[in-house]
């Protein structure tokens, strides 16, 4: 029998990706996944009604992927096999999209600083019914031409040090664990990769996650290199932890992402979805 192929971190158009969730669901199906999570930042809203709901050949698990706060970062945690309608993650998503709505008032006074005409409202605009992220301010300077694509928007704007920088308003490890063990979800480090950090620096950040009642991490995200997933897959089994995998898919204009697309997790590490 083939693995199944899992993908268990996407984004819809309900945070920052560009798919509907139905339109999701029917590309992640077309590209051979079998069981699928859309994890929204600091939002289940692709789970209201059934537009999310699992459909012949494609398993649906609820997920989220919330932003915490560690020693001065930003680090996202995700949340698989929840409960949407659960009363404490709905507080926290509550809680999350206050602290957006700060965070990306904080980011365009930071741009008006520096002699832009204040964006909030356009950027609102431009990001409709979601919460308001970073690649929201992204397109606007694009748009308004600060900026020739969106690479540059943040390598001059809006990436790590730069003024849309803001990481200050998030919950810490402890407060996010619990919003999803409430909602009976696993805790996921997602990308480790991505943060950037030495791997003593890793061990320290994953010596809290796991002191806070994290249980999983994503030892395969995106497209990442066979030597950093090794060096992952390393760190998971240190550390006890199920290993999970997505593609963090935003939207098909990156080309070097898709869902389903991911590398085969390491055969030997006990697997997220055994967690439930
Ligand atoms: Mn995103
Ligand atoms: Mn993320
Ligand atoms: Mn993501």
């Amino acid at each position: 029998m083939l693995a199944m192929n899992y993908d268990l971190h996407t984004h819809s158009c309900c945070s920052d990706g560009s798919l509907t969730p139905a339109a999701l669901l029917a590309l992640a199906r077309d590209n051979g996944v079998d069981v699928l999570s859309i994890t929204d930042h600091d939002t289940v809203r692709a789970y209201d009604g059934d537009a999310a709901a699992s459909t012949p050949g494609l398993q649906v698990i609820p997920g989220i992927e919330l932003s915490t706060k560690w020693a001065g970062r930003s680090v996202h945690i995700v949340g698989l096999n929840i409960d949407p309608e659960n009363p404490a993650l709905r507080q926290g998503i509550a809680r999350q999209q206050q602290a957006r709505e700060a965070r990306a008032r904080t980011i365009a006074r930071n741009l008006e600083k520096l002699g832009m005409p204040d964006p909030f409202d356009e950027v609102a605009k431009i990001a409709g019914d979601a919460g308001i992220g970073r690649p929201h301010f992204a397109t606007h300077l694009v748009q308004s031409g600060y900026v020739r694509d969106e690479r540059n928007a943040y390598k001059k704007y809006l990436g790590a040090g730069k003024p849309g920088d803001v990481k200050d308003v998030w919950a810490d490890f402890n407060t996010v664990v619990r919003w999803i063990t409430s909602a009976g979800g696993v805790p996921v480090l997602a990308h480790p990769a991505k943060y950037r950090m030495t791997m003593a620096k890793l061990r320290l950040l994953l010596d809290d996650f796991v002191a806070a009642g994290g249980t999983a991490v994503e030892v395969v995200s995106g497209n990442q290199a066979p030597d950093v997933t090794k060096k992952l897959a390393r760190l998971a089994s240190d550390y006890a932890l199920a290993a999970s995998t997505g593609s963090d898919f935003h939207s098909p204009a990156q080309t070097w992402t898709r869902p389903g697309g991911c590398a085969e997790l390491p055969a030997n590490l006990p697997k997220v979805w055994d967690l439930w």
